[in-house]
């Protein structure tokens, strides 16, 4: 069985469910509990894993906070920003090929909160136009939250000339970079713009249910000023409240620190993986295909292509038992996909459509040998 569905959701490496097994059976204990033995052991393994995060990231730990995930995150950026910055405005811009995650949860805050949203159009290849994002601004912009990279076409955006755009208007800036860890190097020091920024471990080979949002603290040590979306203790420096899932943590740090060790040559991987699998298809397919994004700014290992004349959901239902890819995003599956339709494409284009992604720890070789 061929897995090319890694933008869905990664395999976990055995290194990091090693990692966290001990976390699940002898130290088990509440890292914010007062006795030894168990708290101790993990309130370290959890400021150890907070610091490789932060390695990954060239941010502080403390900037670092443990959230389930993307979807989490976003919600916590969005949701928490508005109240505090009521004041200033209620305008907020996103993309208009944001994730789900996003999209969903400004669409919630039109209706409900009195905020006004511009999404932004992109071209074919998923890209803004950084004129319309100028354009867009206003005064009473409070945020401006644009993905790193798509889950579909895999698009990458230049975040930090968007994000320096942001902060030369006194804005917030968000950016969802859940697609493109361990294959871009997201140096948060160097994109010092960048104010908050979501991601989940499952996405770079650790386990589900686990990510973080990074919030910048300003020159003085502070926050900036965001209500939590999950009031409770006061874990996760106040801002996340719940017990700490610590072997889900760990397994993160520890996916964390294999993607920076391993990310120069899972790119090369990915790159080669990638060309070896385009010329099978070209050589397999001929002309009955047309790839969607063989451009420059794409996350590596990130194919769109459309099979001329196929419904891709037949396609990949026919082919499930040797291959597992994907119409689109995991998270929208039974709608056309609304990124590609905001790309352009036609209806007849969005149902041809299936999207590769692979992984820089699989072997494709036996699959994708060219004769
Ligand atoms: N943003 C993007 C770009 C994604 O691809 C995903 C997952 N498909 C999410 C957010 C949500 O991540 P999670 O399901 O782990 O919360």
């Amino acid at each position: 069985m061929l897995y090319m569905d890694n933008a869905a959701t990664t395999k976990i490496l055995p290194e990091v469910y090693n990692e966290m097994l001990p976390y699940l059976k002898e130290y088990f204990g509440n890292p914010n509990s007062m006795y030894y033995f168990q708290a101790e052991k993990t309130k370290e393994a959890v400021a150890e894993a907070r610091n490789n995060v932060a390695k990954l990231f060239n941010c502080l730990p403390e900037e670092i906070i443990f959230t389930s995930g993307s979807t989490e995150s976003n919600n916590m950026v969005l949701k928490g920003l508005i109240r505090p910055l009521k004041k200033k405005g209620n305008h907020i811009i996103v993309s208009s090929i944001e994730h789900s995650s996003i999209i969903n949860t400004v669409k919630y805050l039109e209706n409900n909160e009195d905020i006004e949203v511009t999404y932004l159009p992109v071209n074919k290849e998923g890209l803004i136009d950084i004129n319309d994002l100028i354009e867009s601004i206003k005064s009473s912009t409070i945020l401006i939250s644009i993905m790193w990279g798509n889950n579909e076409l895999g698009s990458i955006n230049d975040i930090k000339k968007i994000s320096e755009i942001a902060h030369e208007n006194d804005i917030y800036f968000h950016t969802d970079a859940t697609q493109v860890i361990g294959k871009v190097n997201v140096d948060l020091d160097y994109n010092s713009c960048i104010d908050f920024l979501s991601c989940s471990a499952h996405k770079f080979y650790g386990p589900k249910g686990i990510g973080i949002l990074f919030i910048r603290k300003d020159i003085n040590g502070f926050y900036p000023d965001i209500i939590p979306l999950l009031h409770g203790g006061e874990q996760e420096f106040g801002l996340r409240g719940g017990t700490l899932p610590v072997h889900q943590i760990v397994g993160m740090g520890k996916a964390s620190q294999i993607a920076l060790t391993d990310m120069e040559k899972n790119i090369k991987i990915l790159k080669d993986s990638e060309k070896k699998l385009v010329e099978r298809l070209k050589i397999v397919f001929g002309d009955k295909i047309i790839f969607n994004n063989l451009n420059n700014y794409r996350i590596p290992g990130v194919i769109s292509v459309r099979f001329i004349g196929f419904n891709n959901q037949l396609f990949l239902k026919n082919a499930s038992s040797i291959l597992s890819a994907s119409s689109g995003s995991a998270c929208s599956n039974a709608k056309p996909s609304y990124v590609l339709k905001s790309c352009g494409f036609s209806d007849k284009e969005i149902r041809e459509t299936i999207r590769f992604s692979l992984s820089a720890y699989d072997d494709y070789n036996d699959f994708i040998e060219i004769e």
